[in-house]
């Protein structure tokens, strides 16, 4: 009635099915496992800045990314901390997405 699909024309399997959308998100799903994997192999072949010895990676976390409603720090990730195994190297990375502030669904203050 209201805007049918012409079979064949966009999406042959155009039904109520929400199995459907899992099955799209699969390969999203299975990249992402692929770059996990990828970033542990990069993380084997990064050397340390100080001392050269392969495994330079994340060791350590650092939260107190600020709420987005009151700038409070919450638990939320704000940055990496990269180490060495070996020596006491260590390096900070900002998160790699990019946020800058925490949902206040993590805050103390905002959502006890
Ligand atoms: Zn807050
Ligand atoms: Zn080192």
């Amino acid at each position: 009635m209201v805007g049918r699909t012409v079979p064949g024309e966009c999406s042959p399997e155009a039904g109520p099915a929400s199995g459907d959308m899992r099955a799209h998100l699969n390969p999203t799903r299975m990249r992402e496992i692929s770059v996990l994997a990828d970033q542990l192999a990069s993380r084997l072949d990064t050397l340390c800045p100080s001392c050269g010895v392969p495994g330079y990676g994340p060791v350590d976390r650092e939260s107190g990314l600020p709420c987005g409603m009151c700038g409070g720090a919450t638990s939320s990730t704000s940055a990496t901390i990269h180490g060495c195994a070996r020596c006491p190297h260590r390096s900070r990375h900002p998160r790699e997405d990019g946020r800058r502030s925490a949902d206040p669904a993590f805050c103390d203050f905002c959502n006890p």
